[in-house]
């Protein structure tokens, strides 16, 4: 029988628990409601697989418009062909402009959800201009085509939409199946009713599909481009934003000018000697909290290796980094960290900065940065050398 000091530990460790699953639930909600609060750079990747998707299923429903020709043709009385037909062969020039737009759309985020947009709304837009042009009391001869708003909603699930953007997508497709029953005369009958709710149920189904396709993209990428101990972004990651940044150049003609300022603590191996690993490791959680604290949200923070750290000032002259080099350093010299015991554990930093020159590339910017943070060391540490000053 555990005694009642075990008991309360046990309880409280199991409201901790659940208190910490809420939180995360109620986070994993926020960043799928909307898009507000993704990063840019997740929106360059979240492009790529939005796009991908669009062009795969623009093919499908491409491949399956001339199919569903021949089942026209076999189903439908002769009258109703020709609106059928003219209706399905711009759809198919429709689903062809869609995926070529797509597919020439790389990075370009707008224009990748105007073409998803454009996927969904196709065969909508496309039942409602049938209905809307069929005698009065021939609509029940449309065989096939009262399960397009039923297929549309279930094909949100595929595309990693946020909660609004589905839930927006599913209101206006109830819209269409509500005109549908309309036309057709079972608008508030019981199985209008029953199409209704199944209706529902299924934008139900894809919103949840939703929530854990874009949670789990949101995972993965933090996983794949943040560094675990400092939570700043990895090497790959800034070296992925760096090509970017100058594929976006090359793009526009317009290159974009930063700061590059290169640090590394100062007798790390000292730190690590004395207090041990894990205070190294505090150490550095702390030194990347300091850091993150003295630049804006457009600039990036990288752990480049080790206890080597990167700072990209977006916008920044070689005065203006050299001035925020200084206050970051002075920032740390100034900044008091603490080992497990409470102890503090002086800290400083060297720091090079370089700017771009003339059609430099970003490793050569930060070949030069990495050749400053060098003469900085060599100068006694604790110091910022930007010679291009
Ligand atoms: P200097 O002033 O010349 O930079 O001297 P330093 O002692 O800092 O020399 P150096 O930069 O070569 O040392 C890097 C040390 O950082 C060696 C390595 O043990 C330590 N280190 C690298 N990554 C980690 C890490 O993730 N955690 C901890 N605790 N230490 C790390
Ligand atoms: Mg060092
Ligand atoms: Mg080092």
């Amino acid at each position: 029988m555990p005694s009642r000091l075990e008991r309360r530990r046990r309880v409280s460790s199991t409201a901790l628990a659940n208190a910490a699953w809420v939180s995360n639930t109620l986070s994993a909600l926020r960043d799928t409601l909307t898009a507000r609060h993704h990063s840019r750079d997740f929106i360059y990747a979240y492009g790529h697989y939005l796009r991908s998707r669009v062009v795969a299923m623009g093919f499908i429903f491409l491949l399956l418009s001339p199919l569903w020709l021949l089942i026209d043709a076999m189903m439908l009385p002769e009258p109703l062909h020709r609106f059928t037909l003219a209706g399905r062969v711009v759809m198919m020039v429709g689903f062809a402009l869609v995926v070529w737009w797509a597919w020439r759309s790389e990075e370009q985020i707008q224009r990748i959800r105007f073409s998803t947009g454009a996927l969904i709304a196709l065969p909508a837009l496309f039942y409602a201009l049938v209905l809307s042009l069929v005698p009065p009391g021939d609509s029940q001869a449309l065989i096939g085509y009262s399960f397009i708003p039923f297929l549309l909603v279930a094909s949100l699930s595929i595309f990693p939409f946020t909660l609004i953007e589905s839930l927006l997508a599913g209101l206006l497709l109830q819209g269409l199946l509500t005109f549908s029953q309309q036309v057709a005369g079972t608008w508030l009958t019981p199985v209008g009713f029953e199409e209704q709710w199944l209706l529902a149920a299924l934008l139900v189904v894809a919103l949840t599909a939703n929530h854990f396709q874009l949670s789990l993209l949101l995972r993965l990428y933090r996983q794949a481009t943040h560094d675990a101990l400092t939570g700043l972004l990895n090497r790959g990651a800034l070296e992925r934003r760096f090509a970017e940044l100058e594929r976006e150049a090359a793009r526009t003609g317009k290159v974009l000018p930063y700061g590059l300022l290169m640090m590394d603590i100062d007798h790390f191996k000292q730190v690590n000697d004395t207090h041990g690993h894990s205070v190294g490791d505090k150490v550095l959680r702390e030194f990347a909290r300091v850091i993150a604290l003295q630049v804006r949200t457009g600039d990036m923070v990288a752990r480049f290796g080790g206890e080597e750290f990167v700072v990209v000032l977006m916008g920044a002259d070689i005065t203006n980094a050299s001035l925020i080099a200084e206050r970051i350093r002075e920032a740390v010299e100034t900044a008091t960290l603490f080992d497990h015991d409470g102890h503090p554990v002086p800290v400083t930093a060297s720091i090079g900065v370089a700017c771009p020159q003339a059609l430099e590339t970003s490793e050569e910017v930060l070949k030069r940065a990495d050749a400053h943070l060098y003469c900085a060391k060599a100068k006694g540490r604790n110091c910022v050398v930007a010679s291009d000053l």
